[in-house]
């Protein structure tokens, strides 16, 4: 199915509505409020108050703003006293994490990611969310806040950044570190500020005092947001785990969240991810252990792939290679250039003299080296793949080498990843991945953990994000059972957003604010749209049909034999049958109109639909059927 959506239609219920209670509420009747462009401030300067400012360095230093309620006569009069929660992508899918925060006359941005496209999408290399509703506002864009340095929460910077002004990023200094090497590579370093704050830092961004909150993830400086703006606190939670024993030894700050919680809490937003999947999360740790004990057994090299996003994976890997006496060779790009990044800012702790060049691995027994490569996903470019093809330029399999794939599958990569898993054990390797051995850990919370982020900040709402709907949906019974109002809950689609009063009243309103996915596709941004996509569904299901007819411009007549060319339909020489029909057709069509009826545009309209109808009829396909008319 196109995911691609339509501009915001108002009253149209969406895919699954139905399922839950919360969502059949006439929420959606609610008189949408366009929010009418208020008059150009200038916008306010953001400081970003360091911590060696602050009296005390605990949790507790953490001042909360004493921020009094705007007053307003009625409720729900204008937007402008009241504070909009706008999802622009990461509600209907996992990828292109983007939220917008509305008061008053400012507007803050948390995170702007990218979705990667399933087999629905041919040819295309990333979605991302459509923005235009915030071009057309960018003058009220305070900042950019960004949790972590994923790809689904920064990967559409260099496409968004430059349409929105080019506004202030404000992030923690590994992801700092990523981002810009992400605008770097497209050549856009230098026309945002990148300001990095440390997680007890307080920011101020017009009407929003920011605070931060760490969790685990599996990348180090992920960080919640804790955002106070007039109308009450709201506290976003995205891409988090509890994990007590991380592998970047910074757990999570319970202390502030649960201080938040006796603050009072507008608004909980919380990763969906793992709302389905019962228990609590597992440890890094306990991979740790699983990593080291494939360690002590491989007799052969190990070759370990996993993403280069995965700055924890890459450190376990880098501590089993330090115990077990093996030298760390790394391939592919986005390897080389995150561990670099890492390495210089002091997330990866480890003996640079570890790693090894490609050219020294001769000098080392086989039990000796590890390769850390990236293709964890079966990634046709990546440099598994080309191991697993034979075609890296150094490294090639031989019988003795363990390969290991640390990652689980996202979904629609199945089959690409099987294949590659084929082709290593058909060199000899030995494949371990997660169906044979638990090598990998999710990086988001489980139920119990979900239940447990609820219980310690007590909100008022709840609106879960990070999620397919069905996703979202499990995760609001969850709030239910820790006894939030089912009217509380909040399941939105993109663009849809939540609206909160002076009186901490919250609706779900519709905004009309455009919505939908942008595709890449190479240096394309948006050029190809629904109707390219579905060309090239067509065109990869059933192949195409060239239809050429040469006629005589004075007289209209054909001229010659319609040429007939076909790719990816039928074989041409095996059909005559069907081609010489074809062309009988479409000169019976061309010679019952008289020159004065020529049109062509309607002509090659009816060769379309009647040529269309003759080969589904022959063959049960529906190829594309492109008809060209050449006067001469
Ligand atoms: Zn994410
Ligand atoms: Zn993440």
């Amino acid at each position: 199915m196109l995911r691609s959506k339509p501009s915001a239609q108002p009253s149209t219920p969406s895919h699954g509505e139905g399922q839950h209670a919360a969502a059949q509420r006439p929420i959606r009747n609610y008189p949408p409020q366009r929010s009418p462009l208020p008059s150009r401030i200038q916008p306010t300067r953001p400081v970003v108050v360091p911590t060696s400012s602050l009296a005390d360095n605990s949790a507790s230093a953490i001042q909360t703003p004493k921020l009094k309620p705007v007053a307003t006569t009625s409720q729900f009069t204008s937007s402008r006293v009241n504070l909009r929660v706008i999802p622009m992508g990461g509600v209907e899918e996992i990828g292109e994490n983007m939220t917008v925060f509305e008061y008053g006359d400012d507007l803050i941005i948390i995170d702007m990611g990218l979705a990667f496209p399933d087999e629905t999408m041919p040819g295309i290399d990333y979605i991302i969310p459509d923005t235009q509703w915030l071009e057309q506002n960018k003058k009220r864009i305070r900042g950019v806040i960004v949790t972590h340095g994923h790809l689904d929460h920064i990967g559409a910077i260099p496409y968004i950044l430059p349409k929105l002004g080019d506004p202030p990023i404000y992030t923690m200094p590994l992801t700092a570190g990523l981002i810009k090497k992400r605008l770097e590579e497209f050549n856009l370093l230098g026309r945002s500020k990148i300001n990095t704050f440390q997680k007890d830092d307080v920011l101020k961004l017009g009407n929003f005092t920011i605070r931060f909150f760490r969790i685990n993830h599996n990348i180090p400086d992920g960080v919640g947001i804790a955002i106070s703006t007039p109308v009450g606190l709201v506290i976003y939670a995205t891409d988090w785990k509890f994990d007590h024993t991380p592998v970047d030894d910074r757990p999570t700050e319970f202390d502030k969240l649960a201080l938040y919680g006796s603050e009072g809490v507008l608004m909980l937003m919380s990763d969906s991810t793992n709302a389905t999947k019962p228990g609590y999360s597992t440890s890094e740790r306990e991979l740790s252990e699983t990593i080291d004990r494939i360690f002590a057994e491989a007799q052969g090299r190990i070759i370990f792939a996993t993403f280069s996003t995965l700055i924890s994976r890459v450190q376990q890997v880098f501590n089993s290679a330090m115990k077990y006496n093996r030298k760390v060779i790394v391939t592919g790009r986005s390897m080389i250039n995150n561990i670099e990044i890492a390495l210089s800012l002091g997330y990866l702790k480890m003996d640079p003299k570890l790693i090894i060049k490609t050219e020294m691995a001769k000098k080392y027994p086989e039990k000796g080296i590890v390769v850390l490569t990236t293709g964890s996903q079966g990634e046709e470019s990546a440099a598994l793949s080309r191991i697993a093809r034979g075609e890296h330029k150094t490294i090639k399999i031989k019988k003795g080498d363990t390969v290991v794939v640390s990652s689980s599958p996202i979904p629609g990569n199945e089959r690409a990843i099987s294949s590659v898993l084929s082709n290593l054990t058909r060199e000899g390797a030995k494949v371990l991945y997660y169906q044979n051995l638990d090598i990998h850990t999710s990086g988001h919370a489980k139920q119990e953990d979900l239940k447990l982020m609820i219980a310690l900040t007590k909100p008022k709402y709840f609106m879960p994000i990070h999620g397919e709907h069905h996703m979202l949906v499990a995760h609001a019974e969850l709030a239910k059972m820790l006894k939030i109002p089912d009217e509380n809950i909040f399941i939105l689609d993109n663009g849809q957003a939540v609206e909160f009063n002076s009186a901490q009243i919250g609706k779900l309103v519709d905004p009309h604010i455009q919505t939908g996915y942008l595709f890449i596709d190479g240096l394309g941004v948006g050029d190809v749209g629904e109707v390219v996509i579905k060309d090239r569904q067509v065109m990869a299901e059933d192949g195409m049909f060239v239809i050429i007819v040469t006629v005589d411009r004075k007289t209209g007549k054909l001229l010659s034999q319609p040429e007939i060319i076909s790719r990816g339909f039928i074989y041409m020489k095996g059909s005559d049958d069907l081609i010489r029909e074809v062309k009988h057709e479409v000169r019976k069509l061309f010679e019952s109109k008289s020159k004065s009826e020529a049109n062509y545009t309607l002509i090659r309209q009816t060769v379309r639909d009647q040529v269309g109808d003759y080969l589904y009829q022959k063959t049960e396909r529906k190829p594309m059927i492109l008809p060209v008319v050449i006067e001469v």
